[in-house]
C-alpha cells in the first residue's frame, strides 16, 4: 500500500495530464489517471468500458461510486507514492478518498491545483492529440507541441488520435460539469497544509519546473 497520495486538480485542458506524466517520472511516483483507466476499459470493450463509453464521449462524469471503487481497487496494490490526475473531481469523491486514506493510514500529500483561466481552455483541448497506444499515452497539440511526423507519435511511432470528449461541444459539455462540481472541491481542499496553487497559463517547461521545485519541499 502506498504511503502517501498527491493529488493535481485542474480543468480540463489545464495541463495537468501532461504534467502528471512528467511528474511521475521525475519524481518516482506511480500515476493514477482516471481518465485513462477509463480510457483503457473502453478500448478494451469491458463491461466498465461499455457503459463508461457514451457517459465520456458526451463530456459527462462517471458516476461516484464506480469511479471511487476504481481507485480503492488500484491502491491495494501500490507500493509507490501516488498521483492522482482527474481524481477526485467532485466533493463525493474527495471525502469517500478522505475516508479511505484515513482507514488505511496512508497521508494525504499535495493538492496542486493547476490554474488556467477558462478562455484558454477551449483551444488547447480541442487542438490535443493523444497517442493511441495507451501505454504510452503521450499528449501533443496541433500548434503548440506537433509531433515530428504528423499523425504519429514520436515516441512510440502509434498512430496519433483526437479523443472523442476533446471536441469543442464535448469540451463545453466538460466544462459545464467542471464548473458545477469544482468549487466544492477546491473549498473542500484549499483551506488545507498543503494545499498550492501554480499558474498553469504558463509554458509547460515553467509549469513543471514550480510543480518540480514544489513537490520537493516537504510536506
Ligand atoms: P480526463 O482524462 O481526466 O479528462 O477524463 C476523461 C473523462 O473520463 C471525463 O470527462 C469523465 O467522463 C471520465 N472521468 C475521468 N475521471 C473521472 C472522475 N474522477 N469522476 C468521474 N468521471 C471521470
Amino acid at each position: 500500500m502506498s504511503a502517501r497520495t498527491h493529488i493535481l486538480l485542474g480543468a480540463p485542458g489545464s495541463g495537468k495530464g501532461t504534467q502528471a506524466k512528467r511528474l511521475v517520472d521525475e519524481l518516482s511516483l506511480s500515476h493514477l489517471s482516471t481518465g485513462d483507466i477509463l480510457r483503457d476499459a473502453v478500448s478494451k470493450g469491458t463491461e466498465l468500458g461499455l457503459r463508461a463509453k457514451a457517459i465520456m464521449a458526451s463530456g459527462k462524469l462517471v458516476d461516484d461510486d464506480t469511479v471511487n471503487g476504481l481507485v480503492f481497487a488500484r491502491l491495494q496494490d501500490e507500493t509507490q507514492d501516488v498521483l492522482f490526475d482527474g481524481y477526485p473531481r467532485t466533493l463525493q469523491q474527495a471525502e469517500a478518498l478522505g475516508n479511505f486514506l484515513s482507514s488505511k493510514g496512508i497521508g494525504l500529500g499535495f493538492v496542486v491545483n493547476v490554474d488556467v483561466p477558462p478562455e484558454v481552455l477551449e483551444a488547447r483541448v480541442v487542438g490535443r492529440r493523444t497517442c493511441s497506444n495507451n501505454a504510452c499515452g503521450a499528449i501533443y497539440h496541433l500548434e503548440s507541441k506537433p509531433p515530428k511526423t504528423e499523425g504519429v507519435c514520436d515516441l512510440c511511432g502509434s498512430p496519433l488520435k483526437h479523443r472523442a470528449d476533446d471536441t469543442s461541444e464535448a469540451f463545453r459539455s466538460r466544462m459545464g460539469e467542471f464548473n458545477a462540481t469544482f468549487q466544492p472541491l477546491l473549498a473542500f481542499y484549499s483551506g488545507g497544509p498543503n494545499y498550492r496553487r501554480v499558474d498553469g497559463n504558463r509554458h509547460p517547461d515553467q509549469v513543471f519546473g514550480s510543480l518540480v521545485q514544489l513537490f520537493r519541499e516537504k510536506a
